[in-house]
């Protein structure tokens, strides 16, 4: 890796999501999707409720679906006992014989900027720590992000607060991990981003390039685009 041509990022930390954003890879998403339904659906057996689109909801107004539960529901679960129903060795086996060639162009514009950002890249996810670093093995990119680089719910706990996307408070709190508040970041997720701090470098990756109604955060296709 060189590191002759960064001069235009050497202030800026770059600040990654993993699903939909690293990994570009639907049918994994998908198997995570559903097992998150599942473990909606048993949590709310014993309470009415509609369960399409529920977890959606819950995805698009908290971040998180342990926030939905308890804000709508007043379920408290832990978190390590979502995690491990959701991240279970059935579905790592699943999503294992589904990786095949996927991923291959997303994969190389990520190191293309791990390079331009002379390694100041960051994983920003509301994933366990476990999903992870188990993609990062089957994508090769496990030589560009060591354990300081990947901030999840369950691997940064600082004061006890647990770091969740769209939770405002988390945002600061990666800032205090990577040490910079000069920060690029780049979502999926667009309620993620409108609620990263204004001063934040905004990008949705998006296959579709809308306008998105919020002038601070530009569409992109192409991680290059950056
Ligand atoms: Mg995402």
């Amino acid at each position: 890796m060189n590191n002759t041509n960064n001069t235009n990022n050497t202030n800026k930390t770059l600040v990654l999501d993993f699903d939909g954003v690293i990994l570009d890879n639907p049918i994994a998403s998908n198997i995570i999707i559903d097992n998150i339904n599942n473990f909606v659906e048993i949590k709310l057996k014993n309470i009415p409720h509609k369960p399409i689109d529920i977890n959606k909801d819950f995805f698009y107004t908290f971040g998180h679906t342990l926030l939905g539960l308890d804000a709508f529901f007043n379920i408290k679960v832990p978190l390590k006992e979502f995690n491990d129903f959701i991240y279970d060795d059935n579905t790592f086996k699943q999503v294992a014989n589904i990786y095949e060639n996927n991923n291959l162009n997303r994969v190389s514009q990520v190191k293309q900027l791990v390079d331009k950002y002379n390694y100041d890249v960051y994983i920003f996810s509301n994933a366990s720590y476990k999903w992870i670093d188990f993609n990062l093995e089957l994508l090769n990119l496990k030589n560009y992000f060591t354990h300081d680089k990947i901030i999840t719910c369950d691997n940064h706990l600082i004061n006890n607060n647990l770091i969740i996307k769209l939770q405002k408070k988390s945002y600061y709190i990666v800032e205090q991990i990577i040490n910079n508040k000069n920060i690029t970041f780049v979502e999926d997720n667009i309620v993620n981003l409108i609620e990263a701090p204004t001063y934040w470098d905004k990008y949705l990756i998006s296959s579709n390039n809308n306008n998105n109604n919020h002038p601070d955060i530009k569409c992109i296709n192409n991680l290059l685009y950056i």
